[in-house]
């Protein structure tokens, strides 16, 4: 049920004239959603639009090296300033996320004005709360989809070094540095922005080699201390309590890629992390080939994603959890 919807040409249409544009992406945001944000954002001022970028919540600092970051508003810490942004803009932009439950409050507000919603996402199952969308759930990430736009406009040459670099993360960040989720057009839309002066060595040193010592030892804690493996189900589990939080003063950003250090363990085909946050367990699942993490975490953790990286959230204990994971897995996972 994954139907591509392309509506590029409106889209552009809708864009003809400057406007006063509110861009939006999800909580808890990646270098795919803050990469395309970003990119959107300064292709539309060359174009004359007001343009203002919200989250939901903070980004990780990682991409604080990012052109254009600063501009960014948080919802969080800014609400009544989001609120009047969204107010006075005629379109809201969503990237890089397809329901508005992944913005949390910041969806009822938007939901609540009658702007026109314009949504470039590349998660399956998108819920209909635009007018206009470019969905396409076959795309490495949101930045693809952003190069694509403005190439299907022949505006290419309107790609500046702040826009490449922002697109090239959200690629790097999304296929885990083309490890997964590439299609043709991927390598296509890297060696484009390679050839227009994007230095990929300099983006992946940045993004990758930007662990602090407090994070190394975090992740040396999940492998000897809290994975466990599931041998016939090829699944390995890590979890997180409070006191692992309180001990490592974890923060945001700092369990980023754990989860798929799971999968480097050979013939591993199911990775789950999953992680006691003050209100809610919050579980980042992945896996190869044709299993399907998103139907688990739709089915069971309100979740969803893509097939092979998904994430989701529920309540009561880390025990609780891991039990109710060990009862479902047979019904996603064939047995060895
Ligand atoms: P991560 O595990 O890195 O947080 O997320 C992996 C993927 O799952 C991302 O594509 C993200 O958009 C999606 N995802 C993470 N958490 C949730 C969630 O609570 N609900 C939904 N629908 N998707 C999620
Ligand atoms: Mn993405």
């Amino acid at each position: 049920m994954n139907v591509i919807v392309n509506d590029t040409i409106e889209i552009a249409e809708l864009l003809q004239l400057p406007k006063e544009v509110a861009i939006v992406s999800h909580r808890n945001p990646d270098g795919d959603a803050i990469g395309s944000s970003i990119a959107m954002a300064a292709f539309l001022r060359k174009h004359n639009h007001t343009v203002h970028i919200i989250l939901p919540s903070e980004y990780p600092d990682i991409f604080g090296f990012l052109k254009g970051i600063d501009d960014i508003i948080i919802f969080d810490t800014e609400p009544e300033k989001s609120k009047e942004i969204i107010d006075k803009s005629s379109v809201v932009i969503c990237l890089d996320f397809n329901s508005l439950e992944r913005i949390d409050k910041l969806g009822r507000l938007i939901d609540d004005t009658d702007v026109q919603i314009v949504m470039i996402d590349h998660h399956i199952e998108p819920e209909p709360f635009y007018a206009l969308a470019i969905s396409r759930a076959d795309v490495s990430s949101t930045c693809e989809l952003v190069f694509n736009y403005i190439k299907d406009l022949d505006k290419v040459n309107m790609i500046d070094l702040e826009i490449g670099e922002a697109i090239m993360t959200g690629i790097l960040t999304d296929t885990g540095s083309f490890r997964h989720n590439t299609n043709k057009g991927t390598y296509y839309v890297a060696g484009d922005l390679k050839a227009r002066g994007v230095d990929d060595y300099y983006l992946q040193d940045k993004i990758f080699n930007s662990m602090n010592e407090k994070q190394l030892r975090l992740l040396g804690h999940c492998l000897v201390n809290r994975m466990e493996i599931i041998e016939e189900y090829r699944t390995g589990i890590i979890a997180l309590n409070q006191k692992d939080y309180e001990e490592f003063d974890i923060k945001r950003g700092d369990t980023e890629g754990i989860v798929n250090y799971i999968l480097m363990l050979k013939q591993m085909d199911v990775a789950i992390f999953v992680r006691q946050q003050p209100k809610i367990i919050k579980l980042s699942l992945r896996s190869k080939g044709d299993i399907s993490v998103q139907a688990m975490a739709r089915d069971h953790f309100g979740g969803g994603g893509h097939k092979n990286a998904s994430g989701g959230y529920t309540y009561g204990s880390i025990g609780k959890v891991i039990r109710k994971i060990k009862e479902v897995l047979p019904d996603y996972v064939p047995k060895k």
